[in-house]
This record gives structure tokens, C-alpha cells and sequence, in this order.
């Protein structure tokens, strides 16, 4: 029961106070990888917290032995013992359905995303094969239309496609940023932290820290684009190829798409135009060693206790062999 409230307090504490300072962090938008790991550390371990707290409540401890028998003996005793109770019944009861609840509805919710988007995506290559004509030169699909957009389509075919509109608006150096942009989404798989994200939010709209993530996922990864971009050409081209992008109205971008421009460009293009100020080396490390520590402590927690309960036998007829005299 101990371990059980533990865990449930702890993804409460971390559901609660956790987005929000992560949320006003000011380092977050000088090292957006770092930012989206640690929201994602923060909603797994939150999740994972919720589910092995309602697996404690569900399954006692026992002591860790290298001797399965005596494991397997232990476990009989102790789930026997609990379960000889309508008190300790019910909370296992309890403690299995939230369990359950929480693994099938992540699972349901994020298969059901990820289907979603690769169908979308599969539709909209369909049509980009009907009326876009490919720029053999720089390898993007070009798309006949009158407003600027530059977006890309993740997944095995991916593609990378910039409207006429937009191509009239950028200059050389512009159209390099833009496609270096493209290119990071798709080198880092960006689509799949958005879909995590937003297929936790999805999964479970009341708790606010799933929301906050999914909305910074969306927003970092397009800080994260800009600035991989941003080591291609200079800041000031990029923030250009934002803007000329951006004015010349952004049609809605396609389901499963990334596109450059769209909302934000304006505090995107802000962040552009001072010298780039990275994390030095030990705030990154402290900050890796977070995202470590959030997605191992609920582990920690449940596992400990069984692997350090070397007092605690729950089985009595263990205890008795035990003690009992060699013959
Ligand atoms: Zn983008």
C-alpha cells in the first residue's frame, strides 16, 4: 500500500507542478531537444507512475530471490494473504482496473494516432503524385498554388514539398533554409514526438501536463528545425524564410505534415535574430540526467523496496523452513 501511494503521489506531485515550470523554464527555447525529452520523460513517467501504482495495490511485494520456486511461492502466499480480506480485495481490484485502464487506453489511443497519420499521409501522397512535379535539382515536390507554404510528410516515402507561392517569395538562400528545416523534421523523426504527444493528450484530456506537452512538442520541434536550419546558412536567412513564407498567407498544412511558417513564425523569427546561445555543457548534462532520473525512479520505487525487503518474508511457510534446523 505504501508503494502504491508513493507512486500515485509522486505522478500527481509531478501532473501538477512539473509542466508549469518546466513551461516558464527560460533555458527550454536555448535547447529544444532537451525540452522535448524532458516533456516526454515527464508524461511517460507520469503514466507509467499512475499504472505501476494501481500494480502495487494489485500485486504485494515479495521478496526478490534467485530461487524461483521459492519466488513463485512467495508470490502465492502473499497474493493469498492480501486477497483473504474484502479490504485488501478490494484495493487490488482497484489497483487492477487502474492499471489496466491506463495501459489499454494509452495503447488504444496511440495506435489509433499513429494509424491515423500514416493513413492521412499515405492520401496526401496520393494526390502530391497527381498535381505536384518534382524539382529534380534540390529533391522536393512542387506544388502548384497560390499560397506560401513549405511542408514535409514523414514516414518511408517521405516527401518534402514547397508551393509555387512560396518558391516566388524565397530567394536562394531562403529556399536552403527552408528545405534544411524540412529535412531536420524528418532526419529526427519529429512526427513521432508529435504523435506521442498528442496521442497522450488525446488519451487523457483532463490532466493538464499531457496537454502542455503536446502543444510544447509542437512548438520545440519547430525551434529545433530552425535551428538545425540555422547550421546550414545564418540565422538572419532563416528568419527571412520564415517571414517571406509566413506573409504570404500559410494555407492549413495536411494532417501528419510539418510545415515552415504557420503559427508562431513571429516569436520564431525573434528568437532568430540574437547570436545563438546554447546550454553549456554541465546545465546539459543536468538536464539529460533529469530525463533519466524521471523515466528510472518509478521504477525505482517499485522495484526497490521488492528487491530490498530482505526482512519483510510475507510467506510464513518460508519464514518456518527457513528457521527450521538442518537435517
Ligand atoms: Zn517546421
Amino acid at each position: 500500500m505504501t508503494v502504491a501511494l508513493v507512486l500515485f503521489g509522486y505522478a500527481v506531485a509531478l501532473a501538477v507542478f512539473a509542466g508549469p515550470l518546466l513551461r516558464r523554464a527560460r533555458w527550454v527555447d536555448r535547447a529544444p531537444r532537451l525540452a522535448i525529452a524532458l516533456w516526454h520523460a515527464l508524461s511517460v513517467t507520469v503514466l507509467a507512475s499512475a499504472a505501476m501504482a494501481g500494480l502495487a495495490l494489485t500485486v504485494p511485494t515479495v521478496q526478490v530471490s534467485g530461487d524461483l520456486a521459492a519466488l513463485l511461492r512467495a508470490c502465492v502466499m502473499a497474493l493469498r494473504e492480501q486477497y483473504a480480506s474484502p479490504g485488501g480485495a478490494a484495493a487490488g481490484a482497484t489497483g487492477a482496473v487502474l492499471a489496466l485502464a491506463i495501459l489499454a487506453r494509452t495503447l488504444w489511443c496511440l495506435a489509433r494516432a499513429a494509424l491515423r497519420a500514416a493513413r492521412d499521409r499515405a492520401r496526401h501522397r496520393q494526390v502530391l503524385d497527381i498535381v505536384g512535379r518534382p524539382d529534380r535539382g534540390h529533391g522536393f515536390t512542387i506544388l502548384d498554388c497560390a499560397e506560401s507554404a513549405a511542408y514535409c510528410l514523414p514516414g518511408r516515402q517521405r516527401r518534402t514539398v514547397v508551393t509555387t507561392a512560396a518558391l516566388q517569395a524565397l530567394d536562394g538562400g531562403q529556399l536552403a533554409a527552408v528545405l534544411a528545416h524540412e529535412r531536420a523534421h524528418l532526419a529526427e523523426r519529429h512526427d513521432l514526438a508529435l504523435t506521442f504527444s498528442a496521442a497522450i493528450a488525446t488519451a487523457f484530456p483532463a490532466v493538464k501536463l499531457f496537454r502542455d506537452a503536446a502543444a510544447e512538442t509542437a512548438r520545440l520541434v519547430e525551434l529545433r528545425a530552425d535551428d538545425v536550419a540555422t547550421d546550414r546558412t545564418d540565422r538572419l536567412t532563416v528568419a527571412g524564410a520564415l517571414l517571406a513564407v509566413a506573409s504570404h498567407g500559410t494555407p492549413a498544412v495536411p494532417v501528419g505534415a510539418m510545415a515552415a511558417g504557420g503559427a508562431g513564425a513571429a516569436a520564431r523569427v525573434r528568437r532568430l535574430i540574437p547570436p545563438r546561445r546554447p546550454l553549456g555543457r554541465a546545465q546539459a548534462t543536468a538536464g539529460s540526467l533529469a530525463v533519466a532520473v524521471l523515466l528510472a525512479l518509478p521504477v525505482l520505487v517499485l522495484g526497490g523496496p521488492a528487491a530490498t525487503a530482505s526482512q519483510h518474508n510475507l510467506c510464513p511457510d518460508a519464514s518456518v523452513s527457513a528457521s527450521a534446523p538442518m537435517q
